[in-house]
C-alpha cells in the first residue's frame, strides 16, 4: 500500500530517535491488577479470570516492543499492553505465560489455541482477518529500511533497492510488501526473526533489512553505531491484538481496555516507560470496532 505524504510525515516523526538508551525498568509500578468484573459465565474473560492465568504470544528479540530479559520475560510496549489486559482480568504479571511467537506462527498459534492473545508487532490486515480477529489498533508503524551506519550503498528510499539484496522475515507483511521493489524474488532473503537479519547486513550478504520502522529503530538502538534507519516509511502497519476469530466478546473487552487506557493516560505511561525511551510519543490510533 502506497501512502499519503501526511502519513509518511507522521510515521517519520514517530521514529525520531530521542538519543536515549533503551532500558526498560521492569521494577516500575505496573498497571494495578484489578478485582475482575463479574464477567458473563462461559466467556473467555470469565474463564481466564477464574484460571488466574493467561497465555500471550509476543516477540522475544525485538527491543522496545518485546525483548526477553535475562529471566526470559519479555519487556517492551507489547509486553506492557499484555500486562494491562491481564490486570483487567485480575491476573498478576507473573501469572502470564509468555510464549515466543515469530511472524510466521502467529495465526496458527491463535487458531490452535496455543495462546489466548498475540501481541507481537502484528499488523491488522484482511488476509489475517480471515483466520483470526483483531482488537485495536493500539499503534501504527510504517515499513522502512535499515542499512549500515553511514549508508554506504546510498539507499535513500525503497525505490533505491533495484539490484540490491534485502533481508526480511517469512510470513510478515514486510516480506509481502517488499516484493514489488526488488529486481528479482531471489534478492529477498527471508529468515525467521529480524535479529537474524543483522549478521547478513554486517557481512554485506544483504544491503538492507526491511520491516516496521519501530522494530528497526529498536535494533539500531540496541547495536549503537552499527546501523541506521533510512526514515522513509512506505506502508501503514496498524498493530492489533490477535485472538480467536469468532470471540467477539473477548475482542470487545480488549478494545474497551485499550480505549480506557488511551483515555486515562495509561497508554502514554506504558509507551513512555518502553518504546518512548527511544521514540517520540505519538497519538494512539482510533480503535477499529469492525
Ligand atoms: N507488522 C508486520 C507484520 O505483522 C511486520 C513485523 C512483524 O513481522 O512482526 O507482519
Amino acid at each position: 500500500m502506497r501512502l499519503s505524504k501526511g502519513f509518511v510525515a507522521a510515521a517519520a516523526a514517530a521514529v525520531t530517535v530521542l538519543g536515549l538508551t533503551a532500558c526498560t525498568d521492569s521494577s516500575a509500578p505496573a498497571v494495578d491488577v484489578e478485582t475482575p468484573a463479574d464477567f458473563a459465565a462461559g466467556s473467555t474473560m470469565a474463564e481466564l479470570a477464574d484460571a488466574g492465568e493467561i497465555t500471550i504470544g509476543t516477540k522475544f528479540d525485538q527491543p522496545l516492543f518485546g525483548l526477553a530479559n535475562p529471566d526470559g520475560v519479555p519487556e517492551g510496549f507489547d509486553a506492557e499492553i499484555g500486562k494491562l489486559i491481564a490486570a483487567k482480568l485480575g491476573i498478576q504479571p507473573d501469572s502470564i505465560n509468555w510464549v515466543e511467537t515469530v511472524s510466521a506462527n502467529r495465526e496458527p498459534f491463535i487458531q490452535n489455541g496455543q495462546v489466548d492473545l498475540v501481541i507481537a508487532t502484528y499488523t491488522i490486515n484482511d488476509a489475517r482477518k480471515e483466520v483470526v480477529s483483531f482488537a485495536g489498533p493500539y499503534y501504527e508503524a510504517g515499513q522502512d529500511l535499515l542499512v549500515l551506519e553511514g549508508n554506504p550503498d546510498g539507499i535513500e528510499s525503497v525505490d533505491d533497492l533495484a539490484g540490491k539484496k534485502v533481508c526480511t522475515v517469512s510470513g510478515s507483511t514486510s516480506e509481502a510488501n517488499i516484493a514489488e521493489y526488488v529486481s528479482s524474488p531471489s534478492d529477498i532473503i527471508a529468515t525467521d526473526t529480524y535479529s537474524n537479519c543483522l549478521e547478513p547486513l554486517r557481512t554485506g550478504a544483504v544491503q538492507a533489512v526491511t520491516t516496521d520502522n519501530v522494530i528497526l529503530a529498536g535494533l539500531a538502538d540496541q547495536n549503537e553505531g552499527e546501523f541506521e534507519v533510512v526514515g522513509e516509511p512506505f506502508t501503514a502497519e496498524p498493530y492489533g491484538i490477535g485472538l480467536a476469530l469468532d470471540d467477539t466478546e473477548f475482542r470487545e473487552f480488549v478494545n474497551d481496555t485499550l480505549q480506557d487506557a488511551e483515555d486515562d493516560g495509561t497508554w502514554d505511561e506504558l509507551w513512555e516507560k518502553t518504546a518512548g525511551k527511544v521514540l517520540e510519543t505519538p497519538e494512539p490510533p482510533a480503535i477499529d470496532r469492525y
